[in-house]
């Protein structure tokens, strides 16, 4: 489990890729050796996160709630904008972070497939933010991108922790694999919300976050595939269910709750309607469930403008999160926030102004 209840847990989250109930479904259905992985992974997260609890009440400073109010939301390539200063470390399948380092900014691929996909996924994810958004790294202050591979033996997971990404290999068998672009875009993309003034990691401010990840994760993957949005599959971890497993990815942002089932993970249970908006207390109020919706208004209104959905919905996305200045905000709050946006970005009364508030209300929220 990435997260636990309580308020402390909201504010200072370590962010997995894999929802807290898919363990627990593992954990119940599965045979002995995977209930047992599973039942040792929620165990683990745990641990870490009191480990970060305990870090970030040493000294480290937390996030400023209000740096979103005076963030200036710069949407066009910025002068002086260049180069991210990766450096990817082997984890040596141990818990200890960021290990053994493999490969520095400009250095030689290393020849070791897991290092160099992070590598470049990491700078592609970099060029999405500056190139299109103007934005310097994750903190917007040119922080270095850490990231270690091969963190744990067989972990089914990935993580951003406040300072670096951590990816599992998966066990060959729920999972193939962490390392695919939406899902790194998807953890980076965190730490842009975290220094963006942040959401907090429970209910609707929570699944926002989550969306808001994979919205830009999504994107990471739309453009340095050259996509426009009718010929992506607007899926969150294609391919990195195992080949047991019946599903697509983790999550779609096209059809919410088909992205897999399985036999044994279940079906996918994410809503695209106000409707079906689970309240549960399980996974942070449902954090990797409700953010089907905010998922599927982003999507709906990319599908009504066509083109690329990187350019101005996801200028659009970008600049709301610069300027909500509310780390509570429910998605009716965001809805709102992303009309000012767009209005300041297409013009009130443009097309574009008229298709964001069709599609907020296919998905049951009106603005
Ligand atoms: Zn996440």
């Amino acid at each position: 489990m990435c997260f636990r209840s309580g308020s402390r847990a909201a504010h200072d989250p370590l962010l997995c890729i894999v929802p807290p109930y898919m363990l627990r479904v593992l954990a119940l259905r599965g045979d002995p050796q995977v209930a047992e992985m599973a039942r040792t992974l929620l165990k683990q997260t745990e641990k870490l996160r009191d480990e970060r609890a305990e870090l970030m009440g040493a000294g480290l400073p937390p996030p400023d709630p209000f740096r979103g109010a005076y963030a200036t939301a710069a949407v066009s390539p910025a002068e002086g904008l260049c180069c991210p200063e990766r450096r990817i470390h082997d984890g040596q399948f141990r818990a200890a972070l960021p290990g053994k380092l493999l490969r520095s900014e400009g250095d030689d691929p290393t020849g070791i497939a897991d290092a160099d996909t992070a590598y470049d996924a990491a700078g592609q994810v970099f060029s999405l933010f500056a190139e299109e958004y103007g934005r310097n790294s994750l903190d917007g202050e040119g922080m270095p991108l850490i990231a270690t591979v091969h963190h744990r033996r067989n972990y089914n997971n990935a993580f951003w922790n406040g300072t670096q990404m951590a990816y599992g290999t998966g066990d060959g068998k729920i999972f193939r694999t962490f390392l695919e672009l939406s899902v790194i875009g998807h953890e980076m993309a965190h730490g842009v919300i975290q220094h963006s003034g942040g959401l907090i990691y429970e209910n609707q401010s929570g699944a926002l976050n989550e969306s808001i990840a994979d919205v830009f994760g999504s994107l990471s993957l739309q453009r340095a595939l050259g996509q426009e949005a009718h010929q992506a599959d607007w899926l969150v971890g294609r391919g990195i269910l195992g080949p047991g497993i019946t599903g697509a990815a983790l999550r779609s942002m096209k059809a919410p709750g088909t992205a897999y089932a399985d036999d044994l993970l279940g079906q996918d249970p994410q809503p695209w309607h106000m409707d079906h908006f689970v309240t549960t207390s399980d996974d942070n109020g449902g954090v990797h469930i409700n953010s089907g919706i905010p998922n599927h208004a982003f999507y709906l209104f990319c599908a009504y403008l066509g083109g690329r959905a990187w350019e101005l919905p996801g200028r659009i996305w970008y600049r709301a999160l610069q300027t909500l200045n509310n780390p509570m905000a429910s998605f009716s709050d965001w809805a709102d926030q992303t009309m000012d946006s767009a209005i300041e970005l297409a013009g009130r009364g443009s097309i574009e102004t008229v298709m964001l508030r069709r599609a907020w209300k296919l998905v049951g929220i009106a603005i």
